[in-house]
């Protein structure tokens, strides 16, 4: 496999991409700062970062299904807006269509693109049987497990011969040994030359996964999505997750991704933590309190204080499942980041000693001092005189800084938190929510 070599044109390259959305006061939620990415033939490329980072945005302005705000997508030299790219991106949700079989499926994007029925119908068994789905030809969607849907969804991409295949967490829906053999066959479709595709680009946030199949890999840091870090991968394939230079690389990359929140590490005049701060928003993982009590009583027993790696191997958890449960307790100042080790505060080492009601009370007094929607809801709630408001009034503020979706996961987070604090109680059936007195 050839790594970046001067001289070697790219097939895609971006300049300065940058995604932002307009807000109605004038200002603007930055969700990608300034990033410029080469695809180079002959390598796959894997786009690792925490969750909601930014990592589809980013496949999307790159294959150009989606306008960037500002920046150029290069197609072999050209405009993306003045080319039609050859390519076909694989979803995790696989996205195929339920009342069509699986040779309809995968025939659909050559229908689409006008070829004829003969040729197209030839073509689809043909990467129908690579894929090893012969035999399933004129099943449904329904009728299939997991990963044969997803054999549906490379087939599908495949089979217009795209010049660079996108591949958007294609294996996280999937089971963990699923997962690994359609990695495999992956593997052996590229590596056996049996496509003709001449880059891959995966969208991943799992480490293992970046290190098992990248020549490249290219660490997202967030808020907003910027380069952190790149890796060239120099090992042979078939790659083993023992060998002592995958797990150094796996070490490294973990750390690239748990320090960079923490280090401050962001562009000047981008940092949209800083923007929604200062109008006083702070973006809450999406995480149970519960799991963070787990996660410091933990730490409690190691004296408090363990490299997380070693943490998550102990827990048999995907290193980066830790990181919101982590990034909560920082956030709450339970705990802090020293070069990969995560070491207990005071408040923290307080809380995990603690019996469940002063736990309550930390939390509560740390939420309170931390995380400006407490106090405003606090007030909001002191305010009127039977301490009620429907929690949609809360979920309109933050619909001004967030995405619907992620306003209404802010808004259940939110919930689920201050009634582990006992900051308010929530009313499902009414959708209400009453501040407790103290
Ligand atoms: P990833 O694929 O890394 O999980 P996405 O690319 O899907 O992340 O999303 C990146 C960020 O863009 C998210 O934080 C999301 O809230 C934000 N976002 C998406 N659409 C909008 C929008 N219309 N307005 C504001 N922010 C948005
Ligand atoms: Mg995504």
């Amino acid at each position: 496999m050839s790594t970046t070599t001067p001289g070697v044109e790219p097939i895609i390259a971006a300049k300065d991409l940058e995604k932002f959305y307009p807000q109605p006061d004038g200002s603007r939620i930055q969700v990608i700062a300034p990033t410029s990415i080469e695809i180079y033939p002959g390598q796959i490329i894997a786009l690792l970062g925490p969750s909601g980072c930014g990592k589809s945005t980013m496949l999307r302005m790159l294959t150009g299904l989606s306008p960037t705000s500002a920046g150029m997508v290069y197609w072999h030299g050209q405009p993306v807006r003045d080319e039609s790219p050859n390519v076909s991106i694989v979803f995790q949700s696989f996205a195929l269509f339920p009342w069509l079989t699986v040779l309809e499926n995968v025939e659909a994007p050559l229908e689409a693109r006008g070829v004829a029925v003969m040729e197209r119908h030839k073509r689809a068994l043909r990467i129908i049987d690579s894929v090893g789905l012969d035999g399933f030809e004129s099943a449904y969607p329904k009728e299939l497990s997991g990963g044969m849907k997803q054999r549906v969804g490379v087939a599908r991409a495949l089979v217009v011969e795209p010049e660079v295949l996108f591949m958007d967490e294609p294996f996280s829906a999937l089971d963990v040994l699923t997962a690994e053999t359609l990695r495999g066959e992956l593997m052996e479709l590229w590596l056996g030359k049996k496509i003709t595709t001449r880059a891959i680009f995966i969208v991943t946030h799992n480490i293992e996964e970046a290190v098992i199949l990248a020549d490249r890999i290219i660490v997202l840091g967030r808020n907003p999505a910027h380069i952190h870090a790149e890796f060239n991968v120099n090992m042979g394939h078939p790659r083993d997750h023992k060998d002592p230079r995958f797990t150094e690389l796996v070490d490294l990359i973990y750390k690239a991704l748990t320090l960079q929140e923490h280090t401050g590490h962001v562009p000047a005049g981008h940092d949209e933590t800083e923007e929604r701060r200062k109008r006083g928003i702070v973006m809450l993982p999406h995480t149970r309190p519960g799991g963070m009590a787990g996660l410091l009583e933990i730490l409690d027993d190691h004296e408090g204080r363990a490299d997380l790696h070693v943490l998550a191997d102990e827990l048999s958890l995907e290193v980066d499942a830790l990181l919101p449960t982590v990034d909560t307790a920082m956030l709450l100042g339970l705990l802090k980041l020293e070069e990969g080790d995560a070491i207990l505060t005071d408040d923290g080492k307080a809380f995990a000693q603690g019996d469940i009601q002063e736990r309550k009370a930390i939390f509560r007094k740390a939420a309170l001092a931390n995380i400006p929607l407490f106090r405003q809801m606090e007030q909001a709630l002191r305010s009127k005189s039977n301490r009620t408001l429907p929690a949609e009034f809360f979920q309109d503020l933050l619909d001004e800084h967030f995405s619907e979706d992620e306003a209404q996961r802010q808004m259940e987070t939110a919930i689920q938190w201050g009634r582990y604090a006992e900051l308010f109680d929530y009313d499902a059936a009414t959708g209400k929510l009453t501040l407790t007195e103290t």
